[in-house]
């Protein structure tokens, strides 16, 4: 139990209700489908569809966003809050392409839960898997959906085998299917012992519930036909007989994940799925910091930046940081300090991601995200107090795996470019590194399709065409050390050596060689592939 000193009193009701969380999956399992889906429920828009109309008008704007719908992908994340039942969702977006890990990383640093969504046909992909293994880092409590079951899909076992054998997580049902494919007729819940049927009439109608005394009780036969039900009847026994029950501590811990079957573009299983999560998801959780660890139900105000957006709105130069409370209760023009450069910050414009529009918020709690507009003052990794010196940890930046130069269309142009280079930077959508050594930049990202991005990115937004070159570098490593022996090591190797947004020195590789060399050579001299966001 917590004690009742004064500055921790018990999880405020508000707080107690709030889910915050992101969906996993590989691309086309049903997502974004699913999300149209929460905000249904979420009473959130009033019909399914909405989502991704607006996505679309959005899209139309510009090239870049062409190419997010091009190529099926969701470059931009966003944030959504809505209401179900006594809960407050909130739901971050996850960029859902495997180029974009370093983002997706940081993202899941800001939600206390992930929903995995799978295709039944297909099982557990790889971009579900990537995803699991940084949920697991962090043993994140995950929620399965299993969705597509309107169609041909695996056999029920089969799937559950799967997730446990490829994810190493026991899986607990927390729903059967009843038939599949044309057969589909809706679940079995395994926890309130009900029938739930799907209406394939009406996509976006919310599923039947009918009341059962258990699977003996004759009822069911007014539902199911008798080859299906005794098909029902034999694998529940069988799942109870060998597979876990659920444990709400073991889903706490990350050890356990509870799994519904369903059909998103039905409209099926969906709800069901909320229910869950507001029952056994987490509510906000402590938040690791230096020099102590930050609780929720601190009266006193914090947070934490873990995404970046520039040009949200190209009529508007601002950016948008997007801050993860994680303690107290803010209010619409509070004075936070601004932990990194000790100074107040107003924060009079704070906009709340309520459904896919941005509205300005009154009042937030911790375990909610709340969008700062700023000139560039608030970085990736930064914290927020109301005075305290606190240091939120554990949102890394990645050393980059790829390498190319980058220059100017036009070379009159290159302190235009530096400028907006260093913007992306800050953004985390790249590293960029000044070489000491000749012109021009090194942009580094993780995925190849990253350069892309920048490259249409800069084009757009600032009316820059750039070109990308190769580079004799394939790597970068952050370079500390006493000061005396970088100091030696920058003298004797300046071909190697550049600095990153943040002025910090990085030592610039070809092959692994180098850096075994250094690490031969100067032993005071510490080479790291991440560093922690200042
Ligand atoms: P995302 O890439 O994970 O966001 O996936 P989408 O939500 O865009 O879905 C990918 C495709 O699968 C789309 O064509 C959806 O209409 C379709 N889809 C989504 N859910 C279901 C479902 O429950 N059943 C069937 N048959 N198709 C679905």
């Amino acid at each position: 139990m917590l004690d009742a000193a004064p500055n921790r009193p018990d999880l405020p009701a508000e707080i107690a209700r709030r889910r915050t969380f992101a969906i996993i999956s590989h691309p086309d399992a049903g997502k974004t489908t699913l999300t149209e889906k929460f905000l249904l429920y979420g009473g959130a828009i009033q019909m399914a569809g909405q989502v991704r109309a607006k996505g679309e008008a959005r899209r139309t704007r510009s090239d870049f966003m062409k190419m997010e719908q091009d190529r099926g992908i969701s470059v931009s994340a966003s944030a959504m809050s809505f209401d179900f039942k006594t809960f407050r969702f909130n739901l971050v977006d996850t960029p859902g392409h495997s180029d974009f890990s370093e983002d997706t990383y940081r993202t899941l640093t800001a939600v206390d839960a992930a929903v995995m969504v799978i295709d039944g046909a297909k099982g557990v992909e790889s971009q579900t898997k990537k995803l699991f293994e940084v949920c697991r880092l962090r043993d994140l409590p995950i929620f399965t959906f299993c969705n597509k079951m309107d169609r041909e899909s695996r056999d029920t076992f089969e799937i559950i085998d799967e997730i446990q054998e490829n994810l190493a997580i026991d899986v607990t049902p927390a729903s059967w299917p009843i038939g599949m494919g044309r057969d589909f007729l809706g679940c079995y819940d395994l926890i309130h012992d009900r029938l739930e049927l799907m209406d394939r009439a009406d996509r976006n109608k919310v599923a039947e519930t009918i009341e059962i005394k258990g699977l003996d009780d004759p009822k069911l036969a007014e539902h199911v036909s008798a080859h299906l039900l005794v098909q029902l009847q034999e694998e529940v026994e069988m799942a109870r007989e060998l597979l876990p029950t659920l444990d709400p501590q073991a889903v706490l811990e990350g050890h356990m994940t509870p799994i519904w079957f369903g059909s998103a573009i039905n409209s099926f299983g969906v709800k069901e799925l909320m229910d869950g999560i507001g029952e056994y998801g987490p509510e906000p959780q402590p938040q690791s910091a230096e020099p102590r660890q930050i609780s929720p139900e601190e009266t006193k105000v914090s947070g934490f930046v873990f995404k970046v957006q520039a040009n949200m709105d190209p009529k508007h130069r601002d950016r948008v940081a997007f801050v993860r409370l994680a303690s107290g209760h803010f209010r619409r023009g509070m004075k936070l300090t601004h932990v990194r450069s000790k100074k107040p910050m107003a924060v009079s414009n704070p906009v709340l991601f309520l459904a896919a529009d941005r509205e300005l918020a009154e009042e937030a709690w911790a375990g909610d995200i709340i969008g700062i507009p700023n000139h560039g003052q608030l970085r990736i990794g930064d914290t927020l107090t109301e005075g305290e010196t606190l240091k939120v940890t554990g949102i890394p930046s990645f050393a980059p795996e790829l390498l190319q130069g980058v220059r100017a269309g036009d070379p009159m142009k290159a302190k235009h470019l530096e400028k907006a280079l260093m913007q992306f930077a800050e953004e985390g959508a790249a590293k960029v590194f000044k070489p000491m050594i000749g012109s021009g930049f090194i942009v580094g990202v993780v995925g190849a399709l990253q350069f892309e991005v920048l490259g249409s990115r800069i084009e757009l937004e600032y009316g820059l065409p750039v070109r990308f070159e190769p580079s004799q570098f394939t790597s970068a490593r952050w370079v500390t050390g006493p000061k005396a022996a970088v100091d030696k090591l920058i003298n004797a190797n300046k071909q190697h050596i550049g600095h990153d947004n943040d002025g910090d020195v990085v030592y610039l590789t070809r092959l692994q060689w180098d850096i075994d060399r250094v690490i031969r050579d100067y032993p005071d001299v510490t080479l790291s592939a991440t560093k922690e966001m200042m």
